[in-house]
């Protein structure tokens, strides 16, 4: 066993953004911070890499709102080289008798809704209207530590207090706005669009983002919350908008790792930690796989809480009961992601062209109705995947040459449903011989609504839930450690009594995506972790 010569204040565990970000935020503070992260490169999830000579593309996260402008701001990305770049409209489905675009201002929209139904093209600015509501108030929760009921009779009073003053923005609202609240808080995204709409394509634009790493149907209760997470973020302030960071999303985290290095934290690749060290009932640093140890005073976990739990910290240090429902935490993504390199620009039946349009630059969206959606979850349940399956394309190389050859392109696929545990319910596979068959099948998929794509792939990476968890640590694929539900939000994030960042063993932290809150390239949680670590630094406690 070989020890580091220096002992450290903190040291995090994985390096994608939001250990970071935590970093930058610890650094700022004056503590000194190692990073050791498993992969070559740092950014977890939000990273870019060549998949094929010649061609780049973000290998996981694909697109960016949700990046909190405060963390652009304090890390200096913009200072570091990061450029977003807004998506000329939203969205563009492809339909079997005609195409819905979505944004590129609310007149468009309208005209494009009303195609299929004047009263839904007439509902549009009421329903945006209520969303930004519950959003702000969303927001106003998200940068601040959730109360944390349930860790003692001393913190429920603080945790009370706490409440009055999160629910500040919740006083805001007027009644009706309260009962959308609720709605958006509890209901399911399909329930929330049938009321405010009766066509289905707009339905199935919004009712997308409810599904997007979310394994249920639309008309699971919960999954309008899961809608709403995906509309509080913003591109260069303008918000609900969705965008493009040029050089893909490794140009977010590369120049938050250029921050933390200019505040002098240590970052170490190829390092994968073996375990958490415990001296004295302390987390004290950790021991990577080739048996060097990193001492630190504190340990922050930026990977999912029940990889952390399960893996990497010894069970006996941990109370019986936060074991149990780490054991049971939910966590496991319907996602299938593929990334693919081109010849030409997919031309759409529905709208015909090789030369790049501005639908082209937008989140294509197949996946026509919300019923569609729904048959894809049951089928992903029964069969393992769905067959006819929802799929997001996005190419990138419309709006930036850096990711491939001159007239050729990069496509990311994010694909909806898979099982994430397929042996499951198909007893003797495993998703290592499946990947290429469900492959295919996205590509086949693509291929129905863009003659002649198939026949455009040069070459393709993909990443089954199975490649999400080897590959990234993301257990079940769950792209946002662990579901996004009513049970596993707020003060229950990851459990009741530890929402506030600090673990049930002294000198152990998460902030990752498995705290509030919750996934998404945010920063919120690696930085609200920060604020915790800090407080307890000054204060000499836990
Ligand atoms: C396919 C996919 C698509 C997505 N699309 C989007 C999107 O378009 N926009 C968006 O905002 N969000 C998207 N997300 C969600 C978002 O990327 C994640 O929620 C977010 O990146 C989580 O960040 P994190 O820093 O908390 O954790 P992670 O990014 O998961 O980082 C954890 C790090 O820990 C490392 N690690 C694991 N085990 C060890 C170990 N033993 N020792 C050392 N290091 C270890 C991992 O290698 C990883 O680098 C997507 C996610 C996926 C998977």
């Amino acid at each position: 066993m070989r020890t580091s010569a220096r002992r450290f204040d903190a040291v995090i565990v994985g390096g994608g953004h939001n250990g970071l970000t935590c970093a930058a935020y610890l650094a700022a503070a004056g503590l000194s911070v190692c990073i050791a992260e498993r992969r070559a490169v740092v950014g977890g999830a939000a990273v870019t890499e060549q998949f094929h000579p010649g061609f780049r593309n973000s290998t996981a996260s694909y697109t960016v709102s949700l990046l909190d402008p405060q963390v652009i701001r304090d890390l200096r990305l913009a200072e570091h080289g990061l450029v977003v770049r807004e998506r000329p409209i939203s969205n563009f489905l492809p339909l079997p008798d005609g195409y819905l675009k979505v944004g590129g201002g609310l007149a468009a929209t309208q005209a494009e809704v009303a195609k299929f139904s004047r009263s839904d093209a007439d509902a549009l600015p009421a329903y945006y209207a209520m969303l930004e509501r519950v959003a702000e108030v969303l927001r106003g929760l998200l940068g601040a530590t959730p109360p944390n009921f349930g860790a003692g009779a001393a913190n429920d009073i603080a945790a009370v207090v706490d409440v009055v003053k999160a629910a500040k923005g919740f006083r805001a609202l007027s009644l009706p706005e309260r009962r959308d609240l609720l709605d958006l808080f509890t209901k399911s995204a399909g329930e929330i669009l049938d009321a405010w709409f009766d066509s289905a394509p707009i339905k199935a634009a919004f009712g997308f983002d409810a599904v997007v790493g979310n394994f249920a149907s639309p008309y699971t209760p919960g999954s309008a919350y899961v809608l709403l997470h995906h509309v509080f973020g913003e591109v260069n302030g303008k918000r609900g908008q969705w965008g493009h960071a040029i050089g893909g999303m490794g140009a977010i985290t590369q120049a938050m790792a250029a921050e933390c290095e200019a505040r002098g934290v240590v970052i170490r690749t190829a390092a994968p930690i073996a375990r958490v060290l415990v001296k004295a009932g302390r987390a004290a640093g950790v021991e990577l796989e080739d048996g060097e140890v990193i001492e630190a005073k504190r340990v922050v976990a930026n990977v999912n809480p029940k990889l952390l739990f399960d893996k990497l910290v010894p069970p006996e240090h941990v109370p019986e009961d936060f074991r149990r429902r780490m054991r049971n935490y939910r966590c496991g993504s319907g996602t299938f992601r593929m990334n693919v390199a081109l010849s030409a620009l997919p031309s759409f039946v529905a709208l015909p062209g090789t030369a790049p349009m501005q639908h082209h630059m937008s989140g294509i969206i197949m996946a026509p109705s919300l019923a569609y959606m729904e048959r894809a979850y049951f089928d992903a349940r029964t069969h393992g995947w769905s067959r006819e399956p929802i799929v997001e394309m996005l190419i990138p190389s419309t709006v930036d040459d850096s990711l491939a050859p001159k007239g050729r392109h990069v496509a990311s696929l994010f694909c909806q449903h898979v099982h994430p545990d397929l042996p499951l319910v198909l007893p003797g596979r495993t998703w290592d011989d499946a990947r290429d068959e469900v492959a295919d099948l996205m590509i086949a998929t693509v291929e129905k609504f863009a003659p002649g794509f198939g026949a455009s792939v040069l070459a393709r990476r993909v990443l089954s839930p199975l490649d999400l968890e080897r590959e990234f640590g993301l257990t079940g694929g769950d792209i946002f450690h662990g579901a996004l539900a009513l049970d596993q939000l707020f003060s229950s994030r990851p459990v009741l009594g530890h929402a506030d960042y600090r673990m049930p063993l002294k000198g152990l932290y998460l902030c990752g995506a498995g705290a509030h809150p919750g996934g998404g390239v945010t920063g919120i949680p690696g930085r609200n972790a920060a604020r915790e670590i800090v407080k307890d630094v000054r204060r000499r406690r836990h």
